[in-house]
């Protein structure tokens, strides 16, 4: 998507250890035109996959997800980071965070993903893919169908593709970073 990778190129940044800031228009200011967009694209990429339900994970992943549903006109459930008391019928699985380096237990009330789903799981990064895998998980846990995944950004060189595509989950990225070396943005 062109206008995401120049949008990249002049407003990414650069941190060591294969980290790509994007908070002035993804992660934390955001720009609702951009991510308007974004979820267009995602719905043009997806558009001979049944989907009836939209999944993310807080927090980044909450603002595109949120688009693409209201475009779709289709339910958004977000996964948890915490474990809230009051949730009902919890699934739950651990997932490694990269960025923060440490272990979660992220979760999803089995009201809101069913057998009957048939899902699109949309986030902002793929890097390791640690997360996308505890998605996958969560789906399986819950009998409902996964139609594909979409990134707005996927760091290549940490191959989380390889290990969804072996795991045969369909993924759709809109800007691939093939490397980040010497703090250079290289975008394929
Ligand atoms: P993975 O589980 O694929 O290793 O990492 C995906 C998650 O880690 C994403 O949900 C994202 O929030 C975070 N993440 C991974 N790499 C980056 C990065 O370079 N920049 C930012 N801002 N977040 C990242």
């Amino acid at each position: 998507m062109e206008l995401l990778k120049q949008r990249i190129l002049q407003d990414g940044k650069c941190f060591p250890g294969g980290i790509l800031k994007v908070d002035s228009f993804i992660n934390h200011q955001m720009d609702p035109v951009l991510l308007y967009k974004v979820a267009e694209e995602f719905i043009r990429r997806f558009q001979d996959a049944k989907i009836n339900k939209i999944v993310t994970i807080e927090a980044s992943g909450i603002a595109p997800a949120i688009m693409v549903g209201y475009i779709m006109r289709l339910p958004v459930v977000f996964i948890k980071k915490k474990k809230p008391k009051t949730m009902e019928n919890m699934l739950t699985t651990v997932v490694h965070s990269f960025t923060k380096d440490r272990d979660y237990t992220v979760c999803i009330s089995s009201n809101f993903l069913t057998p009957d789903d048939r899902i699109l799981f949309i986030d902002d990064f793929l890097a390791y893919g640690n997360a996308a895998m505890g998605v996958l998980d969560l789906v399986q846990q819950s009998g409902a169908k996964l139609e594909g995944m979409g990134f707005i950004i996927e760091k290549a060189f940490q191959h989380g593709r390889d290990v969804l595509t072996d795991a045969h989950v369909r993924v759709e990225s809109l800007a691939i970073i093939d490397s980040l070396d010497d703090c250079k943005i290289t975008i394929r």
